[in-house]
């Protein structure tokens, strides 16, 4: 048995998901990271040059196979902390939208995550040990409007994360959740949003996220909001109507916002 411990991250071909893959292999982890295109290949070959094992998976985590093939592929290993972090974005209006994206939104972020950590987190309780890391999201603290599926699965997260957390409080057993503000990844190209005001703008640095949500994960931390301005955000959003939200949220996301 390898004497180094196990960190599963998904979604960590590019973006948040790979920085995070760095932190952990830069604390010594050995690493098995998952995504559905052949791009995690190649960052695996970066992750490599940092030390440690890493194996990479192709899969899609919107499927309960996909994430049957990944734990198969940790096999009886223990896992000392998984990365749940794979997701997608839609921009437009919800009724423009086409379902099969709204359906595969959910799948990602929502289905799959639960799948993942309900088979991991289940053998992390048996041994008493473990982390667990969601990317949530500030935008599940406020109605998105022209991104209105996104923002609720990330609300899902956030308060699922909580509720799991309380769950485990008498276990060793630990679970965090990372909520980024807009962060420059491939993020927004993917989900539509490039004629938007939040896809246009300056945005978060993704290392100093991901370093922020992997240091809160190592320290058992509840949750971690970086930047000052999402801070404030998240404050303000907390005593907001959320009618008020959903519109300050249009000029954000309304395509025909995007900064010339
Ligand atoms: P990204 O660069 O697009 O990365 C998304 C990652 O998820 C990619 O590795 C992608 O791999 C993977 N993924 C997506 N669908 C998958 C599937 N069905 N199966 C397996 N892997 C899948 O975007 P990001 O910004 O780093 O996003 C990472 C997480 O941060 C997401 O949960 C997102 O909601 C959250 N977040 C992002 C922001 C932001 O502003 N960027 C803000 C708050 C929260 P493939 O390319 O192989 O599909």
């Amino acid at each position: 048995m390898p004497d180094k411990q196990l960190a599963l991250v998904t979604g960590a071909s590019t973006g948040i998901g790979l920085e995070l893959a760095k932190c952990a292999a830069g604390s010594g982890f050995d690493l098995i990271i998952a995504a559905d295109e052949a791009a995690i290949e190649s960052a695996a070959a970066e992750l490599r040059t940092l030390g440690g094992s890493v194996q990479a998976l192709q899969a899609d985590l919107a499927t309960t196979e996909g994430v049957d093939k990944l734990c198969a592929a940790v096999g009886s290993r223990p896992v000392d902390a998984l990365l749940a972090n794979a997701g997608i974005g839609l921009g437009k209006a919800f009724l423009d939208q086409d379902f099969q994206r709204i359906r595969r939104l959910v799948d990602t972020n929502i289905t799959g995550t639960l799948y993942l950590i309900h088979r991991v987190g289940k053998e992390m309780l048996q041994r008493n040990s473990g982390r667990v890391l969601i990317t949530g999201s500030i935008a599940g603290f406020t109605p998105g409007s022209f991104q209105a599926v996104y923002n609720a699965s990330k609300a899902f997260l956030d308060s699922f994360s909580f509720a799991l957390r309380e769950e485990l409080r008498d276990s060793a057993v630990t679970v965090t959740c990372l909520m980024p503000g807009a962060t420059e990844t491939e993020f927004f190209r993917r989900a539509d949003m490039m004629d938007t005001k939040v896809g246009t703008e300056k945005k978060d640095d993704a290392h100093e996220v991901a370093k922020a949500g992997f240091d809160a994960m190592m320290s058992g931390e509840s949750d971690v909001v970086t930047g000052m301005k999402n801070k404030l955000q998240t404050t303000i959003a907390n005593v907001t109507p959320n009618e008020v939200l959903a519109k300050q949220h249009r000029k954000m996301a309304e395509p025909g916002t995007a900064k010339s």
